[in-house]
């Protein structure tokens, strides 16, 4: 997908350039270059892998690299039941992934821990890390997984750079004890 007329940015075009700011440069560079790691434990899983697929065809972006090393991805894909004891990995795992970074819950069971609302399940994995996009569903349907991408991408597009540095990102972060 090239650089649509939607994603034009504001600033003063003229003949052959277009003035803007660095903020909005970065916001359309960042969104139009995310790397996710996919951590999938079940079912939610294998719909990923049809959203993959060609059918789908995640790859459509152009630019949805799929990484298995965290200092190498900024968007963390979590699909499937995460169990308690699990909790502390996907920590770890968000933890080794550079600033900026973005989280999606796919499905039920990241969201909210779905329909395993028994002792041993996390009740969704924001009771470890912050979440930026819930995709509703069980199994959310490879639509769905796209959109939740697509609004990941809004919210990057649009997110200041200075957010990561700002006092309310810092006690996000404390509430969650990282940093
Ligand atoms: S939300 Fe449903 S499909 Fe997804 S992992 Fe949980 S039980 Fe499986």
């Amino acid at each position: 997908m090239g650089v649509s007329k939607a994603e034009v940015l504001e600033g003063y075009i003229g003949e052959g350039y277009q003035l803007t700011s660095i903020e909005k440069a970065l916001g359309l560079a960042r969104a139009n270059s995310i790397w996710p790691l996919p951590f999938a434990t079940s079912c939610c899983g294998i719909e990923f892998m049809a959203t993959m697929a060609s059918n789908y065809d995640l790859a459509r972006f152009g630019m949805e690299r799929l990484s298995f090393s965290p200092r190498q991805s900024d968007l963390l894909m979590v699909m499937g039941t995460i169990a308690k004891k699990m909790g502390p990995v996907l920590k770890q795992v968000y933890t080794q992934m550079a600033e900026p970074k973005w989280v999606i819950a796919v499905g039920a069971c990241a969201s909210s821990g779905g329909i395993f609302d028994t002792y041993s399940v996390l009740q969704g994995i924001d009771k470890v890390i912050p979440v930026d996009v819930y995709v509703p569903g069980c199994p959310p349907r490879p639509e769905q997984i796209i959109d939740g991408v697509m609004k990941i991408q809004e919210l990057v597009r649009h997110e200041s750079f200075r957010r990561r540095y700002s006092p309310e990102y810092q006690h996000l972060l404390e509430k969650y004890q990282i940093g």
